[in-house]
């Protein structure tokens, strides 16, 4: 299939491309658009054939259930009739934005888009783009992210392309996304709530909206074969580069110190590495290797640039990619949750 790739630039020209890719939607295909977090692979929330085409599209496993997308609060009453009182106030600090919570479903949300169960994930989020398709679909867009499963999320129309060009019906183009890493998701049907993935929405800014909510066990750590976890997705690899990524974690002039070693090593053996550091610590590596993913000073740039960092690794064949590790307090939780997941757990302390 050929995929129609339509730029917006928030002109009326934009209503067209809205027209054309709302009207695939209804007929059951599948629309990449961007959103404030990531790029969504976006179809039909309420029709299970359409649904079956994300998982086909992006090889995804079919018991790792798809977020819905609304723009609205009638959006939600499709999908639950069950929101509990801490939900509206959530709701009501976040949304839109980038927090997923998870509900009871109603009967008529389709098995085929969460993957067997009996909850929803939902998200109403900010982006212009996604509101605008949304509402012209008139129909909840289930949307996981738009990369072949098990790669870095696509945080550029063009990381979208590289994945899903030839397997989706449209691709909107509205450059690169704000924040750059995944909702946080908050499982609601639990008392107290539970934090089944940390995002742009801290467990900080959480806790000051709700009161106590509890982790989930599995979160930082791996989840073994044959266990259920809570939010089904975290048991696959998630958001691997396709070299061999490790993070070195401790008083960073150390860390740079055994970086720069590892890093040596491997050439010495014939292959070529890579390393992520930051504005702070670009000056203790070779110009030449080093990525800088953002300035300690401000989580958001680290957070921003984590993915499309780890794709440009790929892009130039790198075989050793090499990562500072950052600070777990507020936005870095849901970086050093990526960037764990991304290294198959491969951490050394110094
Ligand atoms: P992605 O769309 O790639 O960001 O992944 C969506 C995430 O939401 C996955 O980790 C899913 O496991 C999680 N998720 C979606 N629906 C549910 C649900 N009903 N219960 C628990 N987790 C969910
Ligand atoms: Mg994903």
């Amino acid at each position: 299939m050929d995929t129609i790739i339509k730029k917006v630039m928030d002109s009326p020209e934009d209503e067209t491309v809205y027209e054309q890719a709302s009207q695939i939607i209804r007929e059951g295909g599948l629309v990449a658009f961007p959103t404030e977090t990531v790029y969504g692979l976006g179809a039909d929330g309420m029709n299970a054939e359409a649904a079956a085409k994300i998982y086909a599209a992006k090889g995804r496993p079919s018991d790792n259930p798809l977020i819905l997308h609304i723009a609205d609060k009638e959006g939600l009453a499709q999908i639950t009739d069950k929101v509990p009182p801490k939900a509206e106030a959530l709701m009501k600090a976040f949304w839109p934005g980038p927090l997923t919570m998870i509900f009871e479903k109603k009967k008529e949300v389709p098995y085929g888009t969460t993957g067997g169960l009996d909850t929803v994930a939902v998200r109403m989020p900010s982006h212009p783009v996604a509101r605008a398709l949304i509402r012209k679909s008139g129909t909840p867009i289930a949307a996981p992210s738009a990369n072949t499963s098990g790669r870095p999320s696509p945080t550029k129309a063009e990381h979208v392309r590289e994945d899903m060009n030839g397997k989706i019906d449209m691709l909107i183009d509205g450059g690169s996304v704000g924040i750059g890493l995944e909702s946080t998701i908050m499982d609601m049907t639990v008392e107290p709530p539970m934090l089944l993935r940390p995002g742009y929405i801290t467990r900080e800014m959480l806790e000051q909206t709700i009161g106590e909510i509890r982790i989930d066990p599995s979160l930082m750590e791996g989840v073994g074969e044959g266990v259920k976890p809570k939010a089904p997705g975290m048991k696959y690899r998630h958001y691997a580069p396709k070299a061999e990524l490790t993070i070195v974690e401790g008083e960073l002039e150390r860390v740079a110190e055994e970086i720069n070693r590892l890093a040596q090593e491997k050439q010495e053996q014939g292959h070529s590495t890579g390393i992520i550091a930051t504005e702070e610590t670009k000056a203790f590596y070779k110009e030449a290797q080093v990525r800088v993913i953002g300035t300690r000073q401000d989580e958001e740039t680290i957070a921003r640039h984590l993915f499309a960092v780890l794709r440009e690794f790929d892009e130039s064949g790198t075989e050793y990619i090499f990562s500072e590790a950052f600070s777990e307090e507020n936005l870095g939780q849901a970086i050093m949750n990526r960037l764990v997941k991304a290294a198959g757990h491969h951490i050394i302390r110094v």
